[in-house]
């Protein structure tokens, strides 16, 4: 089994997902007592989100470049970047890095495309929903994203970060979350990608009208996969 390299605590509510997860398939696929090979390198999020919201991103990029260089030095295999994004860094991150990065939109696209739906909606944070990092690639796959309105931009990433990334849940916000889906859907959407690792809180298949395809799940899934494979 291949040790892999998790890089989070973007935010600390999500890798604590990630860690369970990763157990639960490993013990799926293995039995017994099996649990995952992990290095957890979990970092304070105050200062990622104060580098992120002054736009600051370059000194977030040389953080996670050095962390990836310690988790290689550590001996981990691969790299699993639990936090879609920071993706937006994928390249800096790993500049001089010698094992490879499982990037969390590839995984999910192949997910996507071999389910031959084509017009995900994504709920993300407003840097992966609006900026091109995440959305470029998703077209790359022969995907055809949608985001939404301003509006619903706005409340998903004010929930993301002062309630979800806090590990807070509440009910008005899961009703605020199936809004912006059932708006998705009504826009067109065939499917939903849940861009954004602590998404899955509030939506999953049991609220949302379309496939879902949550990204920490599909991460978790792709990097067990990988840490098996011969
Ligand atoms: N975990 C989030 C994501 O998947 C948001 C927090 C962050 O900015 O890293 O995008």
């Amino acid at each position: 089994m291949k040790l892999i390299g998790i890089l989070g605590g973007m935010s600390a509510a999500s890798t604590q997902i990630y860690y369970r997860q990763l157990c639960e398939i490993t013990r799926r696929r293995l039995g017994g007592l099996h649990s995952p090979e992990l290095l957890i390198r979990s970092l304070d999020f105050a200062t990622i989100e104060q580098l992120q919201a002054k736009g600051r991103w370059d000194e977030a990029g040389e953080i996670l470049n050095a962390e990836a260089k310690a988790l290689e030095r550590a001996g981990a295999d691969f790299i699993v970047l639990a936090t879609n994004t920071m993706h937006k860094l994928a390249d800096q991150m790993m500049a001089g890095v010698g094992i490879p990065l499982l990037h969390i939109a590839d995984a999910t696209a192949d997910r996507i495309r071999k389910s031959a739906l084509k017009t995900p909606g994504l709920i993300a944070t407003a840097f992966t929903m609006e900026q091109s990092f995440y959305v470029d690639r998703l077209k790359a796959a022969g995907l055809q994203p949608l985001i939404p309105d301003d509006d619903d931009r706005a409340d998903v990433h004010r929930i993301i970060y002062d309630e979800l990334c806090k590990d807070i849940t509440t009910s008005p916000s899961r009703s605020r979350f199936e809004d912006v889906a059932r708006h998705l859907v009504s826009g067109g959407a065939d499917c939903m990608i849940l861009g954004c690792t602590e998404v899955g809180m509030l939506l999953d298949a049991g609220n949302v009208s379309v496939p879902v395809f949550d990204t920490t799940l599909i991460h978790c899934e792709s990097a067990i996969e990988l840490a098996l494979a011969p």
